[in-house]
């Protein structure tokens, strides 16, 4: 049974007593206490001016809202037709979408702007099924290549007829965008869709929503409601060196299943290392040609990245001083697509941390390079357009190739791509799974810090909003079809009007809104129950959700849900959350050590784990490391477990399943058994060059 919000809480109380923390964040929590009093009371005054406030409300449009967010608004006050009539015309259209894409689907040289063509299908079989499987997300999420015509349906959809007969049952949410910063174009036209209430300058009362353009941080007063941001440990665990650390700590204890991301180096520290690995690797085997990525720190966009083939290049290139970067293996057979290589960025909502919530979009973006791939040679290592797929970047390109249409051009949405390699006979379902995998397996190599600067940033039982947050999940398809994570961005950026960003962003964004409604949640809080119980594998339905559908005006969720749905498969992997756990009662037992909450979270992430795999690894000598890590936590449970009956009642964790022993120890997969940085390295390039 999964954990409430309020036992939660409760529970932590014990950790946040701790005097440090207090004394840290009392001074806040004191002033915002204060705060949400003097609210509440406005808040009753308000009420009845509350237009008069908000200097904009939704239905104004401010000058700086683009030609697409007009062109949005201008079609929106067509009058709706009847939904079925729109629905029924939109299925219809798509099946001959469909048939005029499908027919398209034997590569064209390089020809984006070709959008007809003859019916070549040989697999006629593997279509139907694709189209079946597609035909859910397409009902849920728009469309598959005419995104704008079903936009334009939508948008007569979501007339004012639906429109009011919504506002008649309940008080519009409001919505904060005073902060929203680079999102902002994006949530206006998502707010406009569900007929909310906007607030562009902030409101004197709280609103049900605080939408951030960058951080938690961004607004310092909020005391209720809602924000769009985990506090700052998100950004900070997003940063290239910490996710390659996290991820790395999973590849320690399950090297099989964090087998998707490529092995990387943190610069400058493991300098050394790297050269010393690459050079052993190369006197085995002199044909190999392996290549580098390098990736700074806190770098975004393709900034400052560039391709190396031997470690001695770094010096030439940066000189002694070289700058806090990750230097990764590059994958050298990458998918291509019209001769070119592609990234796909996919969109991930963490409803919850605790428990753990997550949505995952079912259509995305790919972003396409513009100079036809070659792998890697001296000659083209500095060709950005055929090695970087950043839209950033290749934008500049002369081949950059806009289009009105989601399936060509150099952005196109992901459903485009799986249509086009459904008709290779590729089996889409297991890309699709393995994708799944890949972000419920990241996000958990990324909860248990979450959870520490959570706690950190708001106390649980202090006044406080509640967090959740969409990242952007960027990932490489590998030409064996097996997806690869490159990075995982901190929020929806960059709005560019195309009718690809506006299908897959606005609707990302709608419906994380729908998802975070008040009304809606307090439901799901309260039941507890959506998404079913947990599935035993990961299918990838050929229909929309249930439950999708939470207002009957707007279109099926495009989000669906992943977590805690496949909790059977994944919660074997959720050890480190444990030992932080751990560590967190710890501090709250023995809580006399003066440690701030920056100290605290570079603790966690560099001493306490680290010491733990030691004293496992000493203790448990003859077993893998994971086991030794899981004898060692049943150890530290118990002897807590027995201490809590003695003295006081005992906190619950953090998750019940997690702690169970059958569970933890039922991965399906084999591991090593020594540490992964002591163990031989098997780049992935090479493997590649059987596939
Ligand atoms: P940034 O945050 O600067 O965009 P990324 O890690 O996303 O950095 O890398 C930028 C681009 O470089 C990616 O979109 C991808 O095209 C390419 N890339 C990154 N890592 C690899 C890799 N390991 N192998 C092959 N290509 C990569």
């Amino acid at each position: 049974m999964l954990v409430d919000y309020p036992d939660i809480f409760t529970n932590l109380n014990e950790i946040t007593n701790h005097p440090t923390i207090i004394n840290t964040m009392s001074d806040h929590y004191e002033r915002v206490k204060i705060e949400l009093q003097q609210m509440k009371a406005v808040e009753s005054e308000a009420a009845a001016d509350e237009e008069q406030l908000s200097p904009a409300s939704v239905t104004s449009v401010p000058a700086e809202v683009s030609f697409a967010a007009r062109r949005d608004l201008s079609r929106s006050s067509i009058n709706g037709r009847s939904r079925s009539k729109s629905r029924s015309k939109a299925d219809g259209h798509e099946r001959q979408v469909n048939g005029k894409q499908l027919s398209d689907l034997t590569p064209q040289k390089s020809d984006y702007s070709q959008e007809k063509g003859q019916s070549r299908l040989s697999n006629e079989q593997n279509i139907k099924g694709t189209l079946r499987l597609l035909k859910g997300k397409t009902a849920a999420n728009g469309h598959v290549e005419s995104c704008q015509r079903e936009k334009d349906l939508k948008c007569e959809h979501h007339g004012k007829e639906d429109g009011s007969k919504v506002a008649k049952k309940r008080r519009a949410v409001t919505v904060d965008t005073s902060k929203a910063k680079t999102s902002l174009e994006a949530l206006k036209m998502s707010i406009r869709q569900l007929k909310w209430k906007e607030f562009p300058m902030g409101r004197r009362t709280a609103c049900d929503i605080y939408w951030h353009g960058v951080s938690f941080h961004d607004n310092e007063n909020i005391v209720s409601g809602q924000v769009n941001k985990f506090p700052a440990g998100m950004i900070e665990m997003l940063r290239k060196i910490n996710l390659s650390r996290a991820v790395r700590t999973m590849q320690e204890l399950f090297p099989e299943e964090y087998n998707f991301y490529p092995r990387s180096w943190i610069l400058p520290e493991e300098y050394q290392l790297f050269s010393t690995q690459i050079r052993l690797l190369k006197d085995n085997d002199s044909t190999l040609k392996s290549t580098f990525i390098v990736k700074p720190d806190s770098g975004s966009q393709g900034d400052g990245i560039y391709l190396i083939r031997d470690p001695a290049d770094l010096r030439v290139i940066s000189g002694s001083q070289i700058k806090q970067a990750v230097v990764q293996e590059y994958i050298q057979k990458p998918l291509l697509i019209d001769k070119l290589k592609f990234d796909i960025r996919l969109y991930v909502l963490v409803r919850s941390l605790e428990p753990l919530e997550l949505y995952i979009a079912k259509e995305g973006l790919s972003r396409f390079c513009t100079e036809p791939y070659q792998e890697p040679s001296q000659k083209n290592l500095s060709h950005v357009f055929m090695h970087l797929t950043n839209y950033s970047l290749n934008v500049h390109s002369g081949n950059f190739v806009h289009s009105d249409s989601c399936s060509t051009g150099s952005k196109r949405t992901f459903s485009s791509v799986l249509y086009r390699i459904a008709s290779k006979g590729v089996d889409i379902k297991k890309v699709w799974s393995d994708i799944i995998a890949l972000v419920i397996k990241t996000v958990i190599a990324l909860v248990p810090e979450l959870k520490v600067h959570y706690q950190a940033d708001i106390p649980p039982g202090k006044p406080g909003p509640t967090c959740f947050q969409i990242l952007g999940f960027d990932i490489l398809l590998m030409k064996n079809l097996k997806p690869v994570l490159l990075e995982v961005s901190p929020g929806v950026y960059e709005y560019v009007p195309s009718p690809v960003d506006e299908e897959v962003k606005v609707g990302v964004i709608r419906d994380t809104l729908r998802l975070m409604d008040p009304a809606q949640r307090k439901q799901h809080v309260t039941s507890n129950t959506e998404g079913g119980p947990p599935e035993d594998a990961i299918v990838v339905e050929t229909g929309s959700d249930e439950k999708e559908s939470l207002t009957d005006s707007l279109p099926s969720l495009c989000l669906k849900q992943v977590f805690p749905k496949y909790t059977k498969q994944f919660n074997y992997l959720r050890v480190v959350e444990r030992i932080a756990a751990i560590f967190l009662r710890f501090l709250g037992v023995k809580g006399t050590m003066r440690l701030g909450p920056t100290g605290f979270r570079t603790f966690i992430r560099q001493a306490f784990i680290e010491a733990f795999f030691y004293l496992a690894a000493r203790r448990f000598k003859a077993v893998l490391l994971r086991e030794q890590v899981l004898l060692l936590l049943e150890v530290c449970e118990g002897a807590l477990e027995g201490q809590s009956h003695s003295e006081k009642p005992r906190p619950q964790r953090s998750h019940p399943t997690q702690s169970s022993a059958p569970n933890a120890f039922s991965s399906p997969a084999r591991t090593r058994r020594h540490h992964l940085r002591h163990q031989p390295l098997q780049l992935s390039a090479k493997a590649n060059t059987e596939n």
